[in-house]
């Protein structure tokens, strides 16, 4: 927690393009996008990766969150993807679990 990159920019002690923010969650633009719209939303509180979540809830509403960003950055209709990477065989680099959100163009599958 106390090294921890996003609980710094949920701090605001590192700089960050904030895209939204509840009571819960955090959300701001990816620093090297992989797509036209690229958002990173975070849980407010700190959990490294999804193998450690225990908080159904709270992981539940880190989805509906990164939704309604979709929404409002007008993804909704032409469709978006949201990934959580888990650790560092699936390409995880920061251990305070976040969910990509990707979109504003057409996605291949499967990922690489
Ligand atoms: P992951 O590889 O799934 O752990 O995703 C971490 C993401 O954090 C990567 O897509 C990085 O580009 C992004 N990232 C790293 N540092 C920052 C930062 N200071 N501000 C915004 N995004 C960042
Ligand atoms: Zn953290």
């Amino acid at each position: 927690m106390g090294d921890c990159l996003f609980c710094k920019i949920v701090a605001g002690e590192i700089p960050a393009t904030k895209v939204a923010e509840s009571d819960d969650y955090f959300a701001f633009r990816d620093i090297n996008p992989q797509a036209p719209t690229h958002v990173l939303a975070i849980p407010k509180r700190h959990v490294p990766s999804l193998n450690e979540a225990e908080d159904g809830p709270l992981l539940g509403g880190l989805v509906l969150f990164a939704r309604d960003v979709a929404r409002d950055a007008g993804l909704a209709d032409d469709g978006y993807r949201v990934v959580i990477n888990t650790n560092a065989g699936a390409g995880q680099t920061v251990f305070h679990v976040h969910a990509h959100l990707l979109g504003g163009r057409s996605m291949g599958w499967p990922p690489g």
